[in-house]
């Protein structure tokens, strides 16, 4: 979608620490890490938020988990433990309005999740 910042990283139009990418999804490491690991993971098609989500989009998002997941093995932090945090609309303050989810870890977080 024109003027979505993650849009443009996915289509490589603005640079982007990449960690993983395959056809659908884009996996790279945010600007302003809140942990030693913190790793965005995007799908390339636009979906502004989990709300916008329709059935056809349910498979890129269900592989979208996965490889949450495949990002956090590859990062080293299965075993530490890891969060999977994906802000939705204004209380939740996302920011970027491309539905993707942040990976966190590597020290421990806090007890409070919010
Ligand atoms: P949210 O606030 O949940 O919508 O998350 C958006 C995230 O995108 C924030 O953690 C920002 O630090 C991150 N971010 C913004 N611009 C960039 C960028 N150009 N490259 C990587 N991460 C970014």
């Amino acid at each position: 979608m024109k003027d979505c910042l993650f849009c443009k990283i996915a289509a490589g139009e603005i640079p982007s620490t990449k960690v993983y990418e395959d056809e659908q999804v884009l996996a790279f490491r945010d600007i302003a890490p809140q942990a030693p690991v913190h790793v965005l993971v995007i799908p390339k098609k636009h979906v502004s938020g989990w709300y916008a989500a329709k059935d056809e989009d349910d498979a890129a998002l269900a592989h979208l988990m996965r490889v949450a997941a495949e990002v956090a093995r590859m990062e080293g932090i299965v075993e530490s433990g890891f969060r999977v945090v994906s802000n939705c609309g204004k209380d939740a303050r996302q920011s970027v309005e491309h539905l993707h989810l942040h990976v966190l870890g590597g020290r421990e977080m806090e007890d409070q999740m919010a």
